[in-house]
């Protein structure tokens, strides 16, 4: 229960005991260590320290009466588990655990449970922390039942507390909202956890288990306010807390008798410093204190005061709220943030001091429970969601970054690559070099793949000597590009095992593109990609053929897209081009070279053969229109012919993707910059029902065969007619 109050102590330590307030506290103090180890009672303590100078002695027998009420409340408390404790028949339960003894106890605690109504939970624990027996009064408050979902109450904070208690002794928390399985309960129940250790043998030398009582500490509060306070129902009582390295604002309200908790944003949060206002005679005037002083503060520290707003509802002067305003939690504490802790705050206004000390302890105590539920819950998550050995995340931190990108509007699943990385021989290197250097391979590979990785980019252990990569919105050609510096950056690093020794390792990689499959279909095909990589001889990156199925490929007998082309001779849509005729469509890298020179005028030059065939031509490249011009204007001056036929000017490469006339390395550059890439010397021939009949690729270096290509039209036709006929 420490929340960094300790800050607060220093300069006011000696006034502090010099007050008269100071020997009710000690008082308080003192009673508590003599009650046995209440850990709460310091706590407390310190907290009052927040309370101003001025006390009266009205004040002080308020308070005093107060504590003597609340410390025979845990007093009672205390001795009913030692109670229980005591009984051999809860020490037979403990020391022979599958017995029959526990059934024979089970009614007995029932009864204990019903006939005391404030213990909200009722529990045998044994010494591992798991339930023997628990029972619960249920929600609405009509008797009690027995649990028998039973949990392990090991990593609480009352069981460790509990572990280091003396035979004897007994552990009493601080007021905290009850929680079940971490989740807080709702509505907040204030309760408090009484633990006594159940011990047998010579001087109870064995620790056998521990027992257990909540109890609900919520009517006590309310009925010593109301004594104290009379109005009290018709208080409104807000408390905020800003928070700076947790995740919650939190807000706890009392109104109208009826606690009831909120947590307002998702923001960092604090690590609960803050600052007790007391009401000392007119609220009003306390009130207006808190404001000047935590705007002044706000606007000092942080900047935001035109975020912070503290609004005044005295319609009484018993009631109060404030409200810490804002709408955007996220760029207030963007801004709160770098510049530290958002210190601050929260108010209590009340006439009666102990009414506001009773608020403040109860407040204070839920505000540090859901902090420290929070910090063990996020500490938990972390410590689930990385790999201890390697750093990076394990698989549940995977799936968890994997949601959080599918809610992204800018993700699609689809475009993503899947990637099993798979250590090759991995066994020899352990048993080589011995499983410590083992383990440092695995924490160095994961730091040359993270090198590599992308901003987007996942990486976990999947298990073992298997890692996952998942590339979000990558091509095939993108993601081979990838994982194909992923498989040579392993192996050309030296690895260092655990006696300085170097080593050497290759990773086989086996790759899915999710495209149209879903996860969990791409991750099956990654890992049937990965088995191939294994058969080819490993430290290879195999594609499974799914990954494929998107390369734009026209195939033979399929109808060419209807796509609108921009050339030198205007645009058009190439089936209105080709109309009644065939087709042959030529591709070439460059305008002005020489290849592509002599090409383009050589198809020229047989404008009568292609006319014989009832056939169009029509050229492309990546340049655009004025280039076409001045190129052909180039060619009829050098070779005093017309090159009578347009050129597409597929600039923007929609032609070229299409057709898939670009080079492999063109699809791994991420940008499609014409002046990156050139086409390849493509030909495709196409009958006049717009079906792709041939195509021929030449590697940019090499000219085409015209006469061939004259041979395979001639073909064609006669084949075509050939069908036709029959
Ligand atoms: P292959 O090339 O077919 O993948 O051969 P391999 O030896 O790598 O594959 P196999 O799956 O047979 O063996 C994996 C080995 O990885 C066995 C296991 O001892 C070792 N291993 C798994 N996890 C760890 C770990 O955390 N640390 C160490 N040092 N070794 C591990
Ligand atoms: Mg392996
Ligand atoms: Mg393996």
């Amino acid at each position: 229960m420490h929340i960094g109050l300790e800050r607060h102590e220093s300069g006011s330590t000696a006034g502090f005991w010099r007050s008269r307030m100071a020997s009710v506290l000690l008082y308080w103090l003192v009673t508590g260590f003599v009650l046995g180890h209440l850990g709460f009672a310091y706590d407390y303590a310190q907290r009052v320290n927040f309370v101003r100078e001025g006390v009266t002695n009205r004040i002080e027998s308020e308070l005093e009466d107060g504590v003597e009420a609340y410390t025979k409340l845990i007093y009672d408390g205390v001795q009913h588990a030692h109670f229980f404790a005591e009984i051999p028949l809860m020490k037979r339960t403990l020391s022979d655990l599958g017995g029959e003894n526990r059934e024979i106890l089970a009614p007995i605690l029932e009864r204990f449970a019903n006939a005391f109504g404030r213990y909200s939970q009722v529990r045998v624990l044994d010494s591992e922390g798991k339930e023997q027996l628990r029972f619960d009064h249920s929600a609405v408050g009509d008797g009690v039942v027995r649990i028998t979902a039973l949990q392990d109450k090991f990593d609480t904070d009352s069981f460790e507390l509990a572990t280091s208690l003396p035979p004897g002794g007994a552990y009493v928390s601080a007021i905290s909202p009850n929680s079940e399985n971490g989740e807080l309960q709702r509505p907040p129940v204030p309760t408090y956890t009484t633990v006594v250790p159940v011990d047998i043998g010579e001087d109870n030398s064995t620790r056998v288990g521990f027992f257990v009582l909540n109890t609900r500490v919520g009517d006590f509060l309310q009925s010593v306010a109301s004594e104290l306070v009379p109005q009290l129902d018709s208080y409104t009582v807000f408390f905020t807390v800003i928070p700076s390295d947790s995740q919650r604002v939190q807000c706890w309200i009392l109104r109208e008798g009826e606690w009831s908790y909120q947590q307002e944003a998702k923001i960092p949060i604090p690590a609960a410093d803050y600052e007790v206002f007391v009401a000392d005679g007119d609220p009003r005037a306390t009130f207006n204190r808190f404001k000047q002083e935590s705007t002044a503060y706000l606007a000092q520290n942080y900047d935001v005061e035109e975020l912070f707003r503290i609004q005044t509802s005295m319609s009484s002067n018993l009631s109060v709220s404030v409200v810490i305003d804002n709408a955007d939690w996220d760029a207030l504490v963007a801004r709160m943030l770098p510049s530290g802790w958002l210190t601050r705050y929260f108010v209590i206004l009340s006439r009666s001091i102990l009414g506001s000390l009773v608020l403040a302890f109860v407040t204070l105590a839920y505000l540090e429970a859901a902090v420290r539920i929070k910090r063990s819950r996020d500490a938990l998550q972390k410590k689930l969601d990385t790999d201890h050995l390697t750093g990076v995340l394990s698989r549940s931190g995977f799936e968890a970054r994997r949601s959080e990108l599918r809610e992204m509007a800018s993700f699609t699943e689809a475009k993503s690559a899947i990637c099993f990385l798979d250590i090759d021989n991995f066994k020899l290197i352990n048993d080589t070099h011995g499983h410590a250097t083992g383990d440092r391979v695995l924490a160095q590979l994961a730091r040359v793949l993270d090198r590599e990785l992308r901003d987007t980019d996942l990486l976990a252990r999947w298990g073992g000597e298997e890692f996952l990569v998942m590339l979000p919105n990558v091509s095939t050609h993108v993601a081979h590009a990838v994982v194909e510096r992923y498989r040579k950056a392993v192996e050309d690093f030296i690895f260092i095992g655990s006696n300085s020794q170097m080593v050497r390792v290759t990773i086989s990689i086996g790759v899915s593109m999710c495209l149209k499959q879903d996860f969990e279909a791409a991750l099956e095909a990654a890992d049937n990609a990965l088995y191939e990589a294994k058969r080819l001889g490993r430290n290879k990156v195999v594609f499974s053929a799914e990954s494929y199925a998107t390369r734009p490929v026209i195939e033979i007998g399929s109808i060419v897209p209807n796509v609108f082309c921009r050339s030198d001779c205007g645009s058009f849509k190439l089936h209105d081009y080709i109309g009644e005729k065939w087709l042959v469509l030529f591709s070439h890298p460059k305008d002005f070279t020489p290849v592509c020179s002599t090409e383009l005028v050589t198809i020229a030059q047989m404008g009568a053969q292609w006319d014989r065939r009832n056939t169009k031509i029509l050229a492309l490249s990546v340049d655009p229109v004025a280039e076409h011009e001045r190129w052909k204007a180039d060619l009829a001056t050098i070779s005093s012919c017309e090159v009578f036929f347009p050129i597409v000017a597929d600039d923007d490469l929609v032609l070229s993707k299409m057709f898939d006339m670009l080079p492999e390395d063109a699809y791994l550059t991420n940008g499609w910059m014409a002046e990156d890439t050139e086409t390849v010397r493509g030909v495709f021939i196409v009958s006049p029902d717009k079906r792709l009949q041939a195509s021929l690729m030449y590697p940019m270096s090499i000219g085409r065969n015209f006469a061939d290509i004259i041979r395979i039209l001639d073909s064609l036709q006669g084949d075509v007619k050939a069908r036709t006929i029959a």
